[in-house]
């Protein structure tokens, strides 16, 4: 996807801050932080959003959830974390590739709702 953002961010065509990559997935700082520490992971494979699954990226999904926890307590989180993925416009989604934010003390964010 040329022109996907993250998919730019993936492949170092744009500076991020990241603060984990693996085969799958890459997580890095969200670049206007909502919360004291927010961050964003996203898959390596452009997938657009929850409205966009196949049964392999279900798969892919499950495998990024099972790694947020010990990526939040990396990053400081030890106390508790919120995971949120906005899906189409009436979701409040920006980015159109799938990415879960991984928001920490939500009782500092700014985000609307929090
Ligand atoms: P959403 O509204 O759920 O699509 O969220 C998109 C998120 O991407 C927002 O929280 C933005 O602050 C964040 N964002 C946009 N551009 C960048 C960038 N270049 N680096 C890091 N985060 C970004
Ligand atoms: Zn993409």
């Amino acid at each position: 996807m040329t022109d996907c953002l993250f998919c730019k961010i993936i492949a170092g065509e744009i500076p991020s801050d990241i603060v984990y990559r693996d085969d799958e997935m890459l997580v890095f700082k969200d670049i206007a932080p909502k919360a004291p520490v927010h961050l964003l992971a996203i898959p390596l494979r452009h997938i657009e959003n929850l409205d966009d699954l196949d049964g392999d990226a279900q798969a892919l999904l499950g495998r990024m959830l099972g790694k947020v926890s010990k990526i939040a307590h990396d990053a400081g989180l030890a106390e508790g974390y919120r995971v949120i993925t906005n899906t189409n416009a009436g979701g409040g989604q920006e980015v159109y590739h799938l990415h879960f934010h991984i928001l920490g003390d939500v009782r500092q964010a700014t985000w609307a709702g929090m």
